[in-house]
């Protein structure tokens, strides 16, 4: 990882208080580099024709694809609400108005307490969130390419002097832009990973170490794709030429720093939907109002969302995904 020996004090372990994160130079640096990130990712999907929809936080179902994470309830005037964990049910919905939208959305999942050593997980983090109708799983792998590259380029040539600062070694990311990533399936990667030794489960996501592994062995981000039907929320659509496997993706990003960004096309078939929820257990009761959009029609699509705080870590080479937050909510960790 960076050292960041161009600032006056290295950033501790863990936030310590609000004013010292605040007032630290790496935290300024930090932010005034995710500030640029966020408006150059404006930029280039307004520039494609996509149209930012703000997305609500608050639903009585979200996403329950969020891999062991807790949903926290809250009391919507005597019924059962969820804070949203992602934006998925709504970004399908409003496919409805719009061919192609985004949203930078906040999330919130109260993840298992084994999190806190990934360096790689908030409790409360953002999304860039992106559907688009009628694409397909390529389509938008492309789009995440081209827009991780914009914006990296975007923000080196903005805010050189940050990078500086921070002493990230910039070499590697000027390579972001240079052409397409790698790409390589599930099957492979944990036939990677168990050559190495590593006892990665073929049914099931990528576990955090394994992820780390695979990361540290690139130099460029790069994709994995065609996850195992169990390992994945029902929305994301099973191949029909290869059953048990889903027209899916994840960019894992180089050096160690892990997964960035997950996507996929989409389930939009009432019967298909209804029956990968029955298989993923959960209760298409409760889910109502998205059923209902379904069955009246909605687009087919793919889409994708990026972390907004792992894209920072990555492209300003921090130790911690916290340190690209201002008021980081580590997990377990009490904070304001
Ligand atoms: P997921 O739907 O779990 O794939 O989440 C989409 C993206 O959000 C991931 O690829 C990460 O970049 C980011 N993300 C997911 N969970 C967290 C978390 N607990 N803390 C920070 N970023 C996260
Ligand atoms: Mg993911």
């Amino acid at each position: 990882m960076t050292q960041l020996s161009a600032v006056p004090t290295r950033e501790p372990a863990t936030p310590g208080s609000t004013r010292e994160h605040l007032s630290s130079p790496v935290t300024s640096a930090v932010l005034t580099i995710q500030s640029r990130m966020l408006a150059a990712t404006r930029s280039f999907l307004s520039q494609h024709g996509f149209t930012e929809v703000l997305l609500p936080i608050l639903g009585p179902v979200t996403d329950p694809g969020a891999r062991g994470a807790k949903q926290v309830d809250i009391d919507y005037y005597g019924h059962r609400y969820k804070l949203m964990t992602s934006a998925i049910l709504y970004k399908q919905a409003s496919l409805t108005m719009f061919d192609k939208i985004y949203c930078i959305a906040p999330n919130v999942r109260l993840e298992p307490l084994d999190t806190t050593v990934t360096s790689r997980h908030l409790a409360e983090f953002h999304q860039i969130d992106v559907e688009m109708a009628g694409a397909s799983r390529d389509q938008v792998m492309r789009l995440v390419e081209d827009l991780v590259g914009y914006v990296t380029t975007k923000v080196l040539a903005d805010v050189a002097e940050e990078f500086e600062r921070l002493g990230r070694d910039i070499q590697t990311l000027a390579q972001l832009s240079a052409g397409p990533f790698g790409r390589r399936t599930h099957t492979d990667a944990v036939a990677t990973l168990r050559e190495l030794g590593h006892p990665q489960n073929p049914d099931g996501e990528i576990d955090w170490a394994g992820e780390a592994m695979l990361s540290r062995l690139e130099s460029r981000p790069f994709f994995v794709t065609d996850y195992p039907k169990g390992s994945r929320g029902f929305y994301d659509r099973e191949n029909p030429q290869r059953p048990g496997f889903l027209r899916n993706f994840d960019l894992i990003a180089a050096e160690g720093y892990g997964e960035l960004c997950s996507g996929s096309e989409r389930e939009h078939d009432y019967a298909a939907i209804i029956a990968r929820m029955r298989e993923t257990g959960e209760n298409p009761a409760k889910y109502a109002w998205y059923l209902e959009m379904v069955r009246e029609g909605i687009p087919a699509s793919a889409g994708f969302g990026i972390g907004v705080e792992r894209l920072t870590r990555y492209i300003a080479g921090l130790d911690a995904v916290w340190q690209a937050c201002a008021y980081p909510k580590i997990p377990g960790v009490v904070a304001p």
